[in-house]
């Protein structure tokens, strides 16, 4: 593969990598794992700034946040005994549905969230637990929420104009009842038809709060407000569940515009939605 670069940088703060990025521009590009790294890098790139060397790789939790650095690969986060804990596991979970254990073991959550590509793993359990991502341009921090993080205005900012520094959840939601679950053809699939994910707080047998999010069939993950609502204030059992599968299905339906080619992830996705939220409600 032919390419123009001209020099590695290893820079050991993310300051010091944002400020790289926006003095180079198009002549810089951001390696982390390098599972993503493009196969045809711009001529443009001479630079190649290298995130390993950040002392970026912490799990950990304080009253108000548990804190992921962007560059734990996702096999630490498949390893790590405080996700073990957290909603269920939910975070561990979503790892484990890593396609192959090459990009598991190299793959950074920085570098999934960065580039959230529709079937990307992580992108929508952070979203379901209200998650944030800490990002710098080299002169100050900015705290982005996880559904404006997706936009695709911000998101061709990261790894151009902002390093991604941190994903922190907040506290609150350790004792949440999660769930997820993927519908893919082979376990070594990357693509799927559905990449659901339920997080529930239930107060005195009733839900609280209800996140629902699916990922993989629009170009998104996203969060089903009509499916979340048909939850609150009902008791935590079967008939909220298929509720809450019957308003999935249909919105989902309605934001692919009722697409052929999409009816059967709709229909799949309000299935995975009542099973999560089963199990979720029993844990
Ligand atoms: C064979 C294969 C299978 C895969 N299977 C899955 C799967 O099952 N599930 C899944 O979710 N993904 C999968 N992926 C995608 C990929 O491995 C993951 O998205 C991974 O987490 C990307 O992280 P990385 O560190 O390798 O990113 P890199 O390739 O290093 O970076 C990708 C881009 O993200 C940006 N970037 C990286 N880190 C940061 C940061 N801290 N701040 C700002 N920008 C940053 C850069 O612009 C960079 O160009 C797979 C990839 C391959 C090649």
């Amino acid at each position: 593969m032919k390419n123009n670069i001209k020099q590695f940088c290893f820079p050991t703060s993310a300051k010091e990598a944002a400020s790289l990025i926006n003095r180079l521009k198009s002549k810089a590009v951001v390696v982390a794992g390098g599972t993503r790294l493009s196969r045809a890098l711009l001529p443009t790139v001479e630079t190649v700034v290298d995130l390993a060397d950040l002392p970026l790789k912490h799990i950990a939790a304080d009253k108000k946040w548990l804190r992921i650095g962007a560059l734990c690969s996702v096999a630490e986060l498949e390893k790590s005994s405080l996700l073990g804990k957290w909603a269920c596991g939910v975070i561990v979970k979503a790892a484990s549905h890593w396609s192959n254990a090459l990009a598991r073991s190299m793959g950074t959550v920085g570098g999934n969230v960065a580039r959230a590509h529709p079937h990307n793993n992580l992108p929508p359990v952070f979203l379901a637990l209200d998650a944030v991502a800490v990002c710098t341009d080299g002169r100050r921090e900015i705290i982005i929420p996880f559904a404006q993080l997706l936009e695709p205005g911000l998101m061709r900012e990261l790894g151009t104009r902002y390093i991604v520094i941190e994903v922190r959840v907040p506290a609150e939601t350790r004792t949440w009842s999660c769930a997820c679950a993927r519908l893919v053809l082979t376990k070594t699939s990357w693509e799927a038809y559905t990449n659901c994910v339920v997080a529930v707080e239930q107060e005195d047998g009733a839900v609280r709060r209800a996140s629902v999010v699916i990922g993989s069939v629009l170009p998104r993950a996203v969060r089903l407000g009509k499916a979340e609502a048909a939850l609150i204030g009902r008791s935590c059992g079967e008939a909220a569940a298929c509720a809450a599968e019957t308003a999935a299905a249909a919105e989902l339906q309605s934001l692919t515009t009722g697409a052929p080619a999409k009816a059967y992830a709709c229909r799949t996705s309000g299935v995975m939605v009542r099973r999560c939220l089963i199990e979720a409600f029993n844990r």
